[in-house]
This record gives C-alpha cells, sequence and structure tokens, in this order.
C-alpha cells in the first residue's frame, strides 16, 4: 500500500514558513515526499523518532533484498503489485541448482557450471539460471566448507545461497567464500533464532527463514528486525505445490494489500523438494515462478527444464507498458554488397528477429533497415501513423543506405502494400517492392528477387 502524502503531513513538524527542505510548507514537502520526489533527510527538524516512523511509511511493501555482489548479483522483492497488468513486475526471481556436499564431485561441479554456461539467446537476450543453492547434507562442515570454496573456484561471480541446519555449519560456509560475496544463508528457524541473532545477526548477509506457517514466519521476521537484521527472505515451509502457490499469494497480498510489514519480504521456494521427476517439478516452479516466488530452486539445470522456464520469466517480467524494441538502423546481413537490395520493417523486437532470421536463413546478401517505431509491430505502428510513406521516406534518406547500395530497391512488409505510393513519392530513384505479408515467406521471396538483379 503506497503512503499517502496526508499521513505524512500529519508527522511533520508544521514550521511553516522555515523553508529549509525547499519546499514552500510542511505539505508540499510531505506531498513530495510521497511520491519519491525527495528524501526524508531534506527536513532537518525531525525527531529521531519521528524520521523513523517516517521511514517505516516510505518503506517499500516488499523489501528489495540482494544476494550476490558484481553484475551477477541478484536483486529480488520491491514489488508493487498482485497482478502484471496493474503496473509491472520490477525484478524476476531467480533461478538455483541445488548442489549437495554428498554428490559426487563431477556432478557438482557440472551443475555449478551449468548455471553459468546453460544459456538461450532469445529475441536479443541471453537467459540464463543466477545461483547456485549449496547444501549441506552430510552434517559436516569441513564437508560443506570445501564445497562452498570449489564453487566459489569454478565460479567467482555466481551468487550463493549457503543451506545447512545448523548455524555452526552456516558460520563454516560463510568463511569459506567471504562475507563480502553476500551468500543467502538459509535458514533462520523458531529452535535456533537466538543463535542466529548471536552469531549472524552482525555478518551484513541476508538471512532465509523458514517455518511451518505464516504466522510463525511473522513472529520470526518481528524478532529479526527488533534485533536490527532487515535484509531477509521467507519460506513458508510448504513442499506441496498448491499449498506453496497458496502461501505464495497469502504473503504478497499480506504485504501489499494489508500493509503487513512481517510478511514483507520476497521468498525462497523449492520445487527440487516437491516433486520425483523432472516434468512435475518444472509444473511446480512455473505455477511458483508465475505466483510471486522470489528465488526457485531447481534439483537440476536441465535445457528442456530451464529453457520454458526462462522464456516464461522474460514474457512475465518484461514491463507491459513499455513494447521491446531493437536499435533503429541499417544491419548488414549475409555480408551485403554495394548492389545488395533493402529490407525495411519496424523496430518491434519479434518482427526484427523473425525477419532478420529468415533473411540470413536465405544466405542472400541484403540490408535490412529497421526504423523506429517506438517498438510497435508493422500494422499497429501503421494505425498509429508512425510506419506510412512518408516517415519510412525520411527515415530511409537519414539512414545513409544510399551510400551503401547502388541497388535501388526497397522491399515493404507485404501488409503495408498500400504505402507503396506515397513511399515512390517520398523516394523517387527507388523502386518500391512490395514484399511478403509474413516473415516466413521471405525465404522465396528473396532468393527470388536476388535472381532478378
Ligand atoms: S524543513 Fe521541515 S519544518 Fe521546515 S518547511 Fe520543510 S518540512 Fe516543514
Amino acid at each position: 500500500m503506497a503512503v499517502k502524502g496526508t499521513d505524512l503531513v500529519k508527522l511533520m513538524p508544521k514550521k511553516q514558513g522555515c523553508k529549509d527542505c525547499g519546499f514552500p510548507t510542511c505539505f508540499a514537502f510531505a506531498m513530495k515526499l510521497a511520491t519519491g520526489g525527495t528524501e526524508v533527510s531534506a527536513c532537518p527538524h525531525l525527531s529521531d523518532e519521528v524520521r523513523e516512523q517516517v521511514e517505516e511509511l516510505l518503506a517499500p511493501p516488499i523489501r528489495p533484498v540482494t544476494i550476490g555482489t558484481g553484475e551477477k548479483a541478484v536483486l529480488i522483492g520491491d514489488e508493487e503489485v498482485m497482478y502484471r497488468h496493474e503496473k509491472t513486475f520490477f525484478h524476476q526471481p531467480g533461478i538455483g541448482v541445488l548442489v549437495t556436499d554428498t554428490e559426487d564431485p563431477n556432478e557438482q561441479e557440472r551443475k555449478i557450471k551449468a548455471a553459468e554456461e546453460m544459456q538461450f539467446i532469445w529475441i536479443g537476450r541471453t537467459l540464463k539460471a543466477d545461483l547456485a543453492v549449496l547444501q549441506c547434507a552430510s552434517g559436516d562442515k569441513g564437508k560443506f566448507a570445501g564445497l562452498v570454496k570449489r564453487a566459489v573456484e569454478i565460479n567467482d561471480a555466481l551468487p550463493l545461497v549457503l543451506m545447512a541446519d545448523t548455524i555452526d555449519i552456516l558460520l563454516a560456509g560463510l568463511e569459506a567464500c567471504g562475507k563480502d560475496k553476500k551468500p543467502l544463508l538459509y535458514a533462520v528457524t523458531k529452535e535456533n533464532i537466538d543463535e542466529a541473532i548471536s552469531k549472524l545477526g552482525g555478518a551484513e548477509v541476508p538471512l532465509a527463514v523458514k517455518a511451518g506457517s505464516l504466522e510463525k514466519i511473522a513472529d520470526l521476521t518481528e524478532k529479526l528486525k527488533e534485533a536490527g537484521v532487515q535484509d531477509l527472505v521467507i519460506d513458508p515451509g510448504s513442499r506441496k505445490m498448491w499449498d506453496a502457490v497458496r502461501d505464495q499469494i497469502l504473503i504478497r497480498r499480506a504485504a501489499l494489500k494489508q500493509g503487513f510489514k512481517p510478511l514483507g519480504y520476497p521468498t525462497i521456494t523449492f520445487p527440487c523438494q516437491m516433486a520425483d521427476n523432472p516434468r512435475t517439478e518444472l509444473a511446480a516452479a512455473t505455477a511458483l515462478l508465475t505466483r510471486y516466488g522470489g528465488i526457485i530452486c531447481l534439483s537440476d539445470l536441465s535445457e528442456d527444464v530451464l529453457f520454458p522456464l526462462v522464456v516464461l520469466r522474460m514474457n512475465i517480467y518484461t514491463d507491459p507498458r513499455v513494447p521491446m524494441a531493437v536499435e533503429a538502423k541499417i544491419y548488414e546481413l549475409n555480408q551485403p554488397t554495394d548492389n545488395s537490395p533493402v529490407l525495411l520493417t519496424t523496430n518491434f523486437a519479434l518482427t526484427y528477429f523473425s525477419v532478420a532470421n529468415e533473411i540470413e536463413a536465405t544466405k542472400v546478401p541484403a540490408y535490412l533497415a529497421i526504423q523506429d517505431t517506438e517498438g510497435l509491430s508493422v500494422l499497429t505502428s501503421w494505425s498509429a501513423g508512425k510506419f506510412n510513406g512518408e516517415t519510412a521516406g525520411e527515415f530511409i534518406k537519414k539512414s545513409g543506405i544510399e551510400d551503401k547500395t547502388k541497388n535501388r530497391k526497397i522491399v515493404i512488409p507485404g501488409l503495408l502494400a498500400r504505402i507503396r505510393g506515397e513511399l515512390e513519392d517520398e523516394l523517387p530513384g527507388w523502386e518500391i517492392v512490395i514484399g511478403p505479408r509474413e516473415a516466413a515467406g521471405i525465404s522465396s521471396f528473396l532468393p527470388e528477387l536476388a535472381g532478378k538483379a
């Protein structure tokens, strides 16, 4: 629940006219504060107690938590809506692979490497897993520390979750990788919370909290918060798929709709413990990815499990308000010469990759002119007045293509045959050729066009 400016006004010192915050009144300052347009520290007249109250009110309903450091760090939480269409989802869940210290060392190495190396290029993006979840299954802290060290040696940048039944083993794992790596330590429970606060509270690494119900989770997060431990990730302990999905929904709803701070944290989920075969595990992972899982822990990484999951994640966590677009420019495909034809289309990412892939498959050298239509597809951009004879003509004139090729053929999408006349008027000296209606038609169309050249 976003805080209202009127709630903040009640807490302001009301020194009318002092303007030390840069605003004419406390009211104006509070209103700006509520929308994130200024910092609470801008008012020097707030007592420590009131400042804390204001900061509490302004805190995001789901705390952002970062695991790992550097470019590969995984930031989860800080979400604002229940449903993507209400605004957008901001931080995609981290996908992790479980590696235990009792597994064969070759298997451990394969899994840790796969977390980085199993990659898929999809609509111009690299999709992959994000974390290794290292579990002490042996109960031997030396063995666990050995696994953690090995993981760091294999991939120093890979964010880690360290998972053990006792605080001492977690400490051994933390020492093995170094707290600067900011691993997530799993888990604080009702049984070990006092020990966790005294031994891990000052480590400045995120802690996972596990309990058998949401009420018990709330008790633990409250106690940790009172002890000054803020970066928490929660696991309600459910290990049946639909129970787990239900808990995720209840947690998100409590945090966003009721403003219930003790559950205002991202979550960690374990599809790997909900299934005994890859298909059911994928089903659980999919359900939890769709419904708010912050970390999704898989038992292994295989292409047929990871690929659908990362594509689904990309689709859910792209901003529905921002069309996916590629850079507007001239792309050179199949090493075009100064006599290669030009194909023109929009910068909607899906259009670009469909057309570019088809052109590349023909092996016919060609220039692909991608016009900026703000990421809209061919017909949508035409309807919006962004892709027509006038705009296309202007783009071609400014693109520099006339210096690259002497071939004066421009192929336009078959769906927009109607703009040919306008484009001919804009580009005298060019022949405007109507291309196929679908990208799939390029495979026969382009070789034929090149043969006629
Ligand atoms: S500095 Fe503080 S007290 Fe002064 S106007 Fe701004 S909000 Fe009010």
